[in-house]
């Protein structure tokens, strides 16, 4: 297929825009907007822009109360809370702080006097994966009712169960509205935390469901494949113990952390310039979202190993698709893997799927008919031209 011909590609001419040539290649829209995809209501957690579903605040303060739990068949043994409400606090606020460039901060309110005894057994619960949003609503009434005191009005309720409650063996949220069973309401979201947290996340563990509370979908896929068949390491709603788990560009624009400045937008034909700087440090352009249709774009990002991503084992220009049309668990990010063949890194094929200068510096996405070229790079700033048929 020869799609490097330009013949027979339909060209448009730029936006005139004030002191540029309105043919003039290097100058990509400045009108981010059509690069905005709308989420699909229809579709669960759809990665696009305004879903809705009561999501708690991604930029200001996110309000949350922490409790403490245990059950009659597996007690709490630690001395105080205070050691869990340590095993998450400050680290994942700070975690947030870094990622949001300072426009989210986390606020918990945390009742670290005791543990609240939960009325059944841990085993009760019957925690398994598959657990229904009832079975979920049965264990956060317990609590409430052991708690049995009023709660300050919150977006995110966390229940933390002790250490030992090892039936409570993962860390779901819900994400219908939280009220005591004689209807109180208490907050947006509950995220319950388990054993896996303790045992494999450690407290990032808060940071992806947190996410989820923000109205972030699981990349990681539902049908039991290995975790990282979508995006191997490169997001922590994907894999939280990957080597890159700082979030996509893509979604701290729709978060609201990055501006739309920010963001280039390539949606008419032609080839465009561009200079992108790391993700993980504040400020300079982030991302170029190329749009494909309404429910499909191609985003190009630059990962470095800097910030929160210092555990990185490869970096670069990553490229992703991102489809609206796609449920969590389902694919709605896909990480394009420019190296195949190379065996990844760090436990995973995708997690040196960059674009470098020094290495693989071309991909082309056929069925989209978008080329991207790595054509400069100055420490982590690269410059990559866009080709879009
Ligand atoms: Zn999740």
């Amino acid at each position: 297929m020869n799609w490097f011909s330009l013949a027979g590609w339909a060209w448009y001419s730029y936006g005139v825009m004030a002191g540029t040539l309105a043919d003039d290649p290097k100058q990509p829209s400045a009108d981010v907007s059509a690069c905005k995809l709308a989420a699909d209501q229809n579709v669960y957690l759809s990665a696009g822009f305004g879903y809705e579903l009561n999501c708690a605040p991604s930029v200001g303060t996110l309000s949350a109360f922490m409790m403490f739990v245990d059950f009659p068949d597996q007690g709490a043994t630690e001395s105080s809370p205070e050691v869990l409400r340590n095993f998450f606090l400050p680290n994942a606020a700070d975690w947030y702080y870094r990622s949001s460039y300072g426009a989210l901060k986390l606020s918990v309110t945390a009742d670290t006097s005791r543990f609240y005894r939960m009325p059944a057994t841990a085993a009760s619960y019957n925690w398994q994966r598959g657990l229904t949003a009832e079975q979920h609503a049965v264990y956060i009434h317990d609590a409430l009712k052991a708690y049995n005191a009023p709660i300050p009005s919150v977006d995110v309720l966390y229940i933390v169960p002790t250490a030992n409650a090892t039936k409570i063996s993962y860390s779901p949220t819900y994400m219908g509205d939280v009220r005591t069973r004689d209807g109180t309401y208490v907050a947006r979201k509950s995220v319950t935390f388990g054993y896996d947290g303790y045992k494999t996340w450690g407290y990032l563990v808060l940071n992806h469901e947190t996410g989820h509370t923000m109205c972030l979908p699981d990349y990681y896929p539902f049908n039991g494949s290995a975790t990282g068949l979508f995006i191997g390491g490169w997001d922590l709603m994907g894999l939280i113990s990957g080597p890159s788990p700082d979030y996509f560009a893509w979604d701290k624009w729709r978060l609201g952390w990055l501006a739309d400045d920010q963001i280039d937008c390539v949606s008419v034909a032609g080839t465009t310039s561009h200079t992108l700087s790391s993700l993980e440090v504040a400020g300079g352009k982030k991302a170029v979202v190329v749009k494909y249709n309404k429910t499909n774009a191609l985003v190009a990002e630059v990962r470095s190993s800097e910030g929160l991503d210092s555990a990185s084992c490869a970096t670069g220009v990553l490229l992703y698709t991102v489809s609206t049309k796609t449920n969590t668990g389902e694919g709605p990010i896909v990480v394009l893997d420019t190296t195949p063949g190379s065996g990844g890194c760090a436990g995973d094929r995708l997690n040196d799927a960059t674009l470098r200068l020094d290495g693989v510096r071309s991909y082309i996405v056929n069925r989209w008919g978008i080329k991207v070229t790595v054509v400069a790079r100055d420490n982590e700033d690269y410059t990559i031209e866009v080709t879009r048929r």
